[in-house]
C-alpha cells in the first residue's frame, strides 16, 4: 500500500494508473477509521481496480466552536486498518498541502442545507463540498462511495457532482451500528462511559418512531413529539434536531407517504452525534 502525501505525487500516481485503463473507487474519509469506513472501502475494492482513500481532517466543514482540535487522530491505526482491508493508496496531506493560502474561489452550497446540520452548522456542507472539489480533481475517481450515516451530505454530494459535471458515480452506503445500535462514528470515542451507555437510545428513538408510522400515525408532530421525549428521559444530551423530511429532496412532508427520513442531532458533553433512518412509508 502506498501513502502519498503531495498533491502532485497523487495526481501522478494516478495519471498511471488511468494510463493502465485502471479503474478508481475513491472513499474520502476524516480518518479513525471504524467498520463504516471498512464497508464502504471493502465495497469500492469490490467495484474498481485500485482502491484510493483520503485521510484529511478538514478545516473549512468545521466551525470555530466545534471539535477540530479535538476530532480524534491516529494515522498509525488508520494505516494498519487501510493495509489489511486492501487499499492501493492512502492520500494523507496535511494542511498546509491542501490550503497553502487562503482559497481564493471556495464552493457554496445553495440547496437541501436549510434543514438538519446545514441550518444547525453554518458553512459546514460549503467546507465539504469546497475539499471534495479539490479532492475530486486531484484523485479522479470513477466511483465516490459515502455512508447514508451522513445522508445529507449524500444529498448535497449528489448536486455537486450533478451540478459541476464531474464523471463520477456516486455510490451511497448503508448506516452500519456497533450490536446496541449505536451508529458507528469516530466522534464515539469522546463520548463518557455513561453517555456511550445512554448513546444507543438514539436509534432506539427511530426504531420506535419508524414502529408507530407503520402502525398507521401519520401525524408527524407526534413522531417528533415521541422521538424527542424518549431522548430526553433516557439520556443526559441535549437535543439540537429531531427532523422529518422527504428523501432526498430534504423537502418539508405535506403528508407522511412515500420515501422518508427521520434524522436527529444531540450533543453529548463533548461530542455531537447524528443518526438517522430512511425508509418508504
Ligand atoms: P468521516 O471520516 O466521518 O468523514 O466519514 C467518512 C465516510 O464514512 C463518510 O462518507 C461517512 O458517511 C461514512 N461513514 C461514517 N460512519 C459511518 C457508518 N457508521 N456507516 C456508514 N458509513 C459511515
Amino acid at each position: 500500500m502506498k501513502v502519498i502525501t503531495s498533491i502532485k505525487e497523487m495526481q501522478k500516481y494516478i495519471k498511471n494508473q488511468k494510463n493502465e485503463g485502471k479503474t478508481i473507487g475513491f472513499v474520502p474519509t476524516m480518518g479513525y477509521l471504524h467498520e463504516g469506513h471498512l464497508t464502504l472501502m471493502n465495497k469500492a475494492r469490490n467495484e474498481n481496480d485500485v482502491l484510493a482513500v483520503s485521510i484529511f481532517v478538514n478545516p473549512l466543514q468545521f466551525g470555530p466552536n466545534e471539535d477540530f482540535d479535538s476530532y480524534p487522530r491516529d494515522f498509525n491505526r488508520d494505516f494498519m486498518l487501510a493495509e489489511n482491508n486492501g487499499v492501493d493508496v492512502v492520500f494523507h496531506p496535511s494542511t498546509e498541502e491542501m490550503y497553502p493560502n487562503k482559497m481564493s474561489v471556495t464552493a457554496n452550497v445553495h440547496s437541501r442545507i436549510d434543514v438538519l446540520c446545514g441550518r444547525q452548522r453554518n458553512g459546514h456542507f460549503d467546507g465539504v463540498a469546497t475539499v471534495l472539489v479539490k479532492l475530486f480533481n486531484i484523485v479522479q475517481p470513477d466511483r465516490a462511495y459515502f455512508g447514508l450515516k451522513d445522508a445529507q451530505q449524500v444529498a448535497v454530494v449528489d448536486g455537486l457532482i450533478t451540478d459541476f459535471n464531474f464523471p463520477i458515480t456516486l455510490v451511497p452506503v448503508e448506516i452500519v451500528r456497533e450490536e446496541d445500535g449505536l451508529a458507528k462514528s469516530s466522534r464515539n470515542i469522546n463520548l463518557t462511559a455513561k453517555e456511550r451507555a445512554e448513546a444507543p437510545r438514539l436509534f432506539e428513538s427511530l426504531q420506535m418512531a419508524k414502529q408507530k408510522i407503520d402502525e398507521g400515525q401519520r401525524n408527524p408532530k407526534v413522531i417528533e413529539d415521541l422521538i424527542q421525549a424518549h431522548i430526553t428521559t433516557h439520556t443526559s444530551g441535549t437535543i439540537d434536531y429531531v427532523e422529518m423530511y422527504r428523501y432526498p429532496e430534504l423537502e418539508e412532508l405535506s403528508e407522511l407517504t412515500g420515501k422518508i427520513i427521520i434524522a436527529i442531532a444531540v450533543k453529548f458533553t463533548k461530542v455531537r452525534l447524528i443518526d438517522n433512518i430512511t425508509f418508504d412509508v
